[in-house]
Formats: structure tokens, sequence, C-alpha cells
């Protein structure tokens, strides 16, 4: 969606809001997948709900973007603008065992830095990319550990009350890749309580991370990480690798060969292709298995 009314430009650019136009979302997202929109930068949280307002006002639907890494967006013209908050400088602080973290901060550079300070917790997320607001969104985690278990406070707007408020960590529920943040709530900040851990022990954990993620996911290709979330006490990857689906291919869409939950952008892959494949897969494992599998990847459809 292309925003073309100069008053409004104006009143977004007077709320420090950055309008990069017909920015290509396949650009922007670790699939390389998905269409054409004007994209909205937000540098202060404050004035979020008056750009809300404003577009709300103009009947402008929006999304909210973060890193793109958890994102499959269709192709083609988008019917609905993107925002995306700019990080701020420094974007994270740390007091203590707290560390305060704008949600537009990358994750991964969060747990660095916090290792650095001797905090650690949070090492199994090393290799998550995308942003601290995404992973809360989702509840990232890997190798048995979830960013939710060491929130302690969450800075939020919310769209029912179209005001920011801040969540304690104890009234937010954290399961497997579920929050109980409403679907248009958007993340701003958080606060994190991490256990005190020398660096070098954190190092440790983070190597053997590391190790794992590139012992066994195709990290040099396009991908937006899981397709599917795991079914209760089973593996989605497992289950696909057992039907003989690996390299499985819808055009350029291709399961990949080095994890079955993976699903690739070999080439110029349209979300037509990518969707095509999703459903052909979780049609065979229904079959076979009887499971419905959910998807962990989030589908912007337009
Ligand atoms: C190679 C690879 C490996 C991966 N490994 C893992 C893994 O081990 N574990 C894991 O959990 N995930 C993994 N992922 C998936 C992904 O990185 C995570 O889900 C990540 O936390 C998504 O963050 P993001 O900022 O990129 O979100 P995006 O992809 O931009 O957005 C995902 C969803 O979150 C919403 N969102 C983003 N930011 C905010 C915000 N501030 N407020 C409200 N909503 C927001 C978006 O609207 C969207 O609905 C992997 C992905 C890749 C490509």
């Amino acid at each position: 969606m292309r925003i073309s009314d100069s008053q409004l430009i104006s009143n977004l650019a007077d709320l420090g809001v950055e309008r990069r136009p017909a920015e290509k979302l396949s650009e922007l997202t670790s699939l390389g997948i998905g269409g054409t929109t004007d994209v909205l930068r937000i540098a202060k949280h404050e004035s979020i709900p008056e750009v809300l307002s404003l577009l709300d006002a103009n009947h402008i639907p929006h999304k909210f973007l973060g890193g793109g890494s958890n994102l499959l967006v269709d192709d083609g013209q988008l019917p609905w603008v993107v925002l995306q908050l700019a990080p701020p400088e420094p974007d994270v602080d740390l007091e203590g065992n707290l560390a305060y973290v704008d949600a537009a901060a990358d994750l991964g550079r969060t747990v660095t830095f916090c290792a650095k300070h001797d905090l650690g917790g949070m090492e199994g997320l090393i290799g998550v990319p995308g942003t601290v607001g995404g992973a809360l969104r989702m509840n990232a985690g890997a190798y048995g550990m979830q960013i939710g278990t060491y929130v302690r406070e969450v800075k939020l707007y919310r769209a029912a009350t179209r005001e920011i408020e801040t969540l304690r960590g104890h009234q937010i529920s954290f399961e497997y890749r579920h929050t109980s943040f409403a679907a248009d709530d958007m993340m701003l900040a958080v606060i994190l309580e991490l256990p005190s851990k020398p660096y070098n022990e954190i190092l440790k954990g983070i190597r053997i991370c590391n190790e794992k993620r590139r012992s066994s996911q195709p990290l040099g290709q396009k991908s937006a990480g899981c397709i599917f979330k795991n079914p209760p006490g089973a593996s989605a990857g497992h289950m696909i690798d057992e039907l003989g689906l690996k390299g499985l291919s819808v055009g350029d869409a291709r399961v990949s060969d080095r994890h079955a939950n993976f699903f690739v952008n070999t080439g110029r892959a349209s979300a037509k292709d990518m969707l095509a494949l999703i459903d052909d897969v979780r049609g065979r494992v229904q079959k076979a298995y009887g499971v419905a599998l959910k998807n962990e990847v989030v589908v912007w459809n337009a």
C-alpha cells in the first residue's frame, strides 16, 4: 500500500516517523519472499498511539515487522503498510542483573552484550535471528530455554486500550512458541532478569549451541527457521523426514535436505510456492500420522 496523502505524510514526519516508500519485503525477510509496501519506521515509542490513530482515521491497515525472520509474506502489492521500530542508541542498558532492552534490539547482539557483562541464561538464543520484540511475541527458544523465563516486565502498546502499558512478568503467560499477548499488542521494551555467570562459562554454552545449529540447520540458505511447531511429545522435523520429504519442492520452495522442518527459498520462490509446499507437507503428515501440524512461521496474506 502506498501512502499518497501529503498531509498525512507530513503529520507522520512531525511524529518522527520515517516513511520508506515501496519497500520490497523480500529484502526485509530471511525467507526472501514478499511483495511491496510502504514501511514506516517509528523512532519514539510515545508517538505510537498518535501514529496509529492517524492510520486508523485514514483507513490504512498495518502489520508490525521485527527482524523478518519468522515471516512468510504474500507476493505483489500488499494491502497494508508495515510498521517497524527504529532501535535507539544504545538499545540495551544494564543495572545489576537487570537488562533494559528495546524491542528493536537485535536478539543475538543482546545475548552477546549481556554475556560480556557476565549475565547468562540466554545461550540457546544466540543463533536465533531477529529482534527482541519478535522473540517476545513468539516466546523464542532453543535447546531447552526460552526468553519468557527471564522476562520481568514488558512495556507495550495495547491496541485494545490505545495506550502504552507495562505488564509484570507474572501477568504474561509464556508457553511453547505462544504467549498471552493480544495479536495487536506491540512490544516496545523489556526488562530481563538474568543469572550471573562468568563470561567464559557462557561462551562455552554459546559455542555448544552454535555447533548444534551449524551441524543440523541450513544456515547459509534463505529460511524462516522451523515452519511447523512440534506437536506435543513429537518432532515435526522427524515426521517429515520419516516420510522421505526432504528435497520435496514446489518451484524454488524446498524442504531442506539438512533439516526437514526448515523450508528454504533456493532462488525465486514465491509465497504461493511456499504456501503450496507447506500445505502439501501438512496434508501428507496428517494422512500418515493423523496429526495436524500448526504453523510456527507467521503468514501475512494480502
Ligand atoms: C535460521 C533461523 C533459525 C531460527 N531458529 C529459531 C529457534 O531456534 N527458536 C525460535 O524460537 N525461533 C527461531 N527462528 C525463528 C525466528 O528467528 C524467531 O521467531 C524470532 O524471534 C522472530 O523475531 P523477528 O524480530 O524476526 O520477528 P518477525 O519475523 O519480524 O515477526 C514475527 C511475528 O512477531 C511479530 N512481532 C515482531 N516484533 C514485534 C513486536 N515488537 N511487537 C509485537 N509483535 C512483534 C510480527 O508482527 C510477527 O507476527 C529461526 C529463524 C531462522 C531464519
